[in-house]
């Protein structure tokens, strides 16, 4: 009877709004386990790092007390080492945030790819298909257990890196905060980045772009920084050789999307440039942190994991820059720079500066925004 009931409150939902794929099941307790890999380096081919992004669109599952159904599209990002394809996504296991891990190969015009999430218990989808362009691939995802009768299109299509515009200003410092490549949520607004104070109803990018409050990239007013929608628990590496200014709770403040005074687990870098000049970057939300105040760290070395604590309404990075303009004085800089013709309006502002781009050669992550359509 009891495994009947268990079998009864299956909840499975892939892909829903907010980032998160997700799969709920009342009687299990089971927030998968933690990182476990290493971190892998890049594939050197003909001296050129081989890595490239996919965007994967997939059918959204969802399956309830024993029926499924197939519910529109998800996405997530995915990286290619040489034939090798991993990611990892948002997941949702009885109430616990977690994440679930892609690993799949893409060989001689074929791809084979599986979802394998951190409670095996009943499901994972495979992906099999082919190519069907330049840069995409297209075929069929099929779910195992409760789903397994359903299936649907996938698409897979090659996303391009950040690069820096020729013209723009650059300091080769930062490299990348995370491993793997995550859906951008909340771009920085170089139009007054003063998250909940500023009231514009828009956010300008770094390409100059404006996007209304609400659409994709632009979910904060005045946002201070980058939001990466990173699962809970993903390693977040130093982005520079540096020191840490700060490593843990922050002081408490009110949250306006929460409603409610909060804190949060937090790090500050601070980083030195050959020329001189200092840089600090912050990165928020943590679940865990692994540095202490004064501590030394290398670029790559990991700072702490990712989480859902303080402001925030779902698991992500939010990661921020600023430059140093006197011994502790330091104003926010957008770390991609500005890449339209005329100022950045960010450098009219009393309190602004103009900002440079600060990613070392391929270290830019992927601005590809969450809720885009392709
Ligand atoms: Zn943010």
């Amino acid at each position: 009877m009891r495994s009947l009931q268990r079998v009864m409150r299956w909840w499975v939902m892939i892909g829903v709004a907010a980032l998160v794929s997700c799969l709920f099941h009342p009687d299990i307790t089971s927030s998968g386990p933690l990182w476990q890999g290493t971190l892998e380096p890049d594939v050197q081919v003909g001296g050129m790092a081989e890595r490239q992004t996919w965007l994967l669109e997939f059918p959204q599952y969802w399956s309830t007390q024993g029926r499924c159904e197939v519910r529109g599209t998800s996405s997530t990002l995915l990286v290619q080492y040489g034939d090798r394809l991993t990611g990892t996504m948002p997941w949702i296991w009885d109430g616990e945030h977690t994440r679930a891990s892609f690993d799949g190969e893409l060989e001689n015009g074929r791809i084979s790819l599986e979802l394998v999430p951190p409670n095996q218990q009943g499901f994972e989808i495979s992906y099999q298909g082919r190519k069907a362009g330049v840069n995409e691939f297209s075929g069929q995802a099929k779910a195992g257990g409760i789903c397994r009768r359903r299936s649907g299109e996938f698409r897979l299509t090659q996303l391009p890196s950040p690069r820096k515009p020729v013209k723009m200003p650059a300091v080769a410092l930062l490299q990348k905060p995370f491993e793997q490549e995550f859906l951008m949520t909340n771009y920085f607004d170089h139009d007054t980045p003063r998250q909940f104070v500023d009231a514009n109803g828009y956010v300008v990018n770094w390409q100059g772009d404006r996007l209304s409050v609400g659409s994709p990239g632009a979910g904060i007013d005045g946002h201070a920084g980058y939001d990466w929608g990173t699962p809970e628990g993903t390693p977040l590496l130093a982005v520079a050789d540096g020191v840490v200014k700060f490593a843990g709770e922050g002081d408490e403040f009110f949250c306006p999307p929460l409603d409610q005074m909060t804190t949060g687990l937090y790090v500050y870098l601070e980083h030195e440039t050959e020329t001189g000049d200092r840089y600090e970057t912050e990165y928020i939300h943590l679940s865990r942190i692994d540095v202490r105040s004064g501590e030394r760290v290398t670029a790559g070395q990991v700072i702490g994991l990712s989480g859902n604590t303080g402001c925030s309404t779902g698991p992500h990075l939010h990661f921020g820059v600023r430059r140093f303009v006197g011994r502790s004085e330091k104003i926010l800089v957008d770390p991609y720079g500005w890449s339209r013709e005329g100022v950045d309006p960010w450098s009219r502002d009393a309190e602004g500066m103009e900002s440079v781009w600060l990613w070392k050669p391929g270290q830019a992550p992927v601005l590809h925004e969450y809720g885009r359509q392709s």
